[in-house]
């Protein structure tokens, strides 16, 4: 399973809803946390591994034995957002080498549902809350250069330059 680089249009594409819960979507789960966890990530979402379904996961330690922090959310639903935000730093596995500055709400409240389909609720804030939204953002086709600071922005935007250019070479060469 590769991870799909900025600007590939596949990052922007509307996402279906998850709507069998089956030996598959298991497996492609399994599969985006061991791409996960090769990377060095803390989570991924379906599009940025060519999935263009409503399905996301994430583990806030990265780390790979810890099973028990993994987090797998079908069709989440942010129902609440605090008014208090934190700046903090973000990267993404479809961006290399690019970080910057997000400004998002401390916590959250959400709807999804789990591997066999059932419905559940969760709360969660700072880091956990952070790591969320940014893959909730995926489902949307909303990507964190479009929600860094206008400082981070500007500091990120050469190496933006470069992944285009490197995209459009290997376009050309294929
Ligand atoms: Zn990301």
């Amino acid at each position: 399973m590769d991870i799909v680089i900025y600007p590939d249009p596949r990052l922007r594409k509307k996402n279906a809803p998850v709507t069998t819960f089956d030996k598959s979507l298991a497996t492609n789960v399994r599969e985006m946390f061991d791409a996960m966890y090769a990377t060095s990530g803390v989570g991924l979402a379906a599009p940025q591994v060519g999935l263009n379904i409503r399905l996301l996961v994430y583990n806030p330690s990265g780390k790979s034995d810890l099973p028990n922090e993994e987090v797998v959310l079908c069709n989440p639903k942010m129902v609440y957002k605090s008014k208090e935000t934190e700046s903090g730093e973000e990267g993404c596995l479809s961006f290399p080498e690019v970080n910057g500055q997000v400004i998002r709400p401390l916590k959250v409240k959400i709807e999804a549902q789990n591997l066999e389909g059932e419905a559940f609720e969760l709360e969660l804030e700072d880091w956990d809350a952070r790591i969320f939204q940014h893959e909730l953002d995926h489902l949307d086709g909303i990507l964190f250069i479009d929600r860094m600071t206008p400082a981070s922005k500007n500091q990120v935007k050469p190496v933006l330059e470069d992944l285009v250019h490197d995209y459009k070479q290997a376009l050309a060469d294929s």
